[in-house]
């Protein structure tokens, strides 16, 4: 590990001082940056600890809840106004890591943690642009069941590891900033980039730009919502494909919905396609599939990943039958 510096921010002004150091890095948990810094695929001269910041769940008027970024993942699993109003944020965090690690995780490294394609890892012997930017990409033609099957590029196609994050996605979450230049708010739908040729710019943030907190827009359907992962073990795995959505349902037909997927992209896809084909549609199995097939339309599976188009499709079907059912 390359030695460091570390100094734990008092206030968010103190953490932009503090990060203004050009090879400085925010820690969080530091369940993601110290495992990459362990591996010196992340070499920072200077942490600057922003766990003593905002960790606070407010009820904002109407409805929506702000998680200041510094919330632990578990308390905010666990907190009772996310449980009962957007209860595909708490199972989405419950479904990630173990217990420890979730107790150590918070909210803004969640969203910042990093892809865990085996490729980007393995500095010795594999080929990666995210790690080595304009060294070529060993996962495009190697061992990708894994990988992405939307929105990748020659450059890359790694996926994003979070579940959080699809939930977010899925809720229309925003993303609070400062930085340098003030303070600004983002979709968690724009926080990530697709990979296309420069995989090595995985966010649209600005260096040193902080999160400061999560907000979760009011949503009243929202409590009709839940998150499935598929993996290949039961727990402590990350998504071969995960699902994320929230379903309004008037006189059995759909009245509003929200949905993105995990395990599939470089970042948590909205799956806008499928919205836009179900609103107004009646709530069955049959147009539940005819959506997921408007999404997948786009699907461009690797050699070995192309069993995740036919399971998300399913996936993607039985999470809104199971929420329908829920209606009932
Ligand atoms: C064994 C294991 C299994 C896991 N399984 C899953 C899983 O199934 N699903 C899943 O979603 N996750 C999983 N994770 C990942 C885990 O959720 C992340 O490591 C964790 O959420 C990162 O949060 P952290 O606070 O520890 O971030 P850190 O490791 O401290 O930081 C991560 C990144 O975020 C940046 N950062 C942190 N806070 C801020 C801030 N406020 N503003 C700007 N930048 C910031 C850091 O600079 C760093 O780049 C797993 C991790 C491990 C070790």
């Amino acid at each position: 590990m390359t030695p460091f510096t570390y100094a734990r921010a008092a206030s968010p002004d103190d953490a932009l001082r503090l990060i203004s150091h050009p090879h400085a890095k925010f820690l969080g948990g530091g369940t993601n940056l110290v495992d990459l810094m362990r591996e010196t695929l992340e070499r920072p001269d200077t942490l600057v600890d922003v766990t003593g910041l905002s960790s606070t769940i407010e009820d904002l008027p109407g409805g929506g809840i702000l998680i200041g970024a510094a919330a632990r993942n578990t308390a905010v699993a666990e907190h009772r106004a996310v449980r009962e109003r957007f209860p595909v944020v708490a199972r989405a965090i419950v479904a990630g890591a173990s217990a420890q690690i979730r107790n150590m995780a918070t909210v803004g490294g969640n969203l910042l943690q990093r892809t865990r394609c085996t490729y980007f890892y393995d500095d010795e012997g594999s080929r990666c642009n995210k790690r080595n930017p304009g060294q070529g990409c060993d996962a495009v033609d190697g061992f990708n069941r894994n990988h992405a099957i939307l929105g990748a590029s020659p450059a890359c196609v790694a996926t994003h590891p979070s579940d959080l994050c699809v939930a977010l996605a899925a809720l229309g979450a925003l993303v609070h900033l400062r930085g340098a230049g003030g303070e600004r708010t983002v979709a968690l739908t724009d926080l990530h980039r697709l990979p296309e040729d420069h995989p090595e710019i995985e966010t649209v943030l600005a260096p040193g730009e902080l999160i400061t907190a999560v907000e979760l827009p009011a949503l009243p359907f929202g409590r009709r919502s839940t998150y499935r992962k598929v993996r290949d073990r039961a727990s402590y795995a990350f998504a071969l494909v995960s699902v994320a959505a929230a379903l309004e349902l008037e006189d059995g037909h759909v009245k509003d919905v929200r949905l993105a997927l995990g395990g599939v992209a470089h970042k948590p896809w909205r799956a806008w396609q499928a919205e836009a084909a179900l609103v107004g549609k009646p709530a069955t199995a049959e147009n539940f599939l005819a959506a997921a097939d408007a999404e997948l339309s786009q699907a461009r599976p690797l050699k070995d990943n192309g069993f995740k188009i036919e399971l998300t499709r399913r996936t993607i079907a039985a999470v809104l039958a199971d929420i329908t059912e829920q209606h009932a």
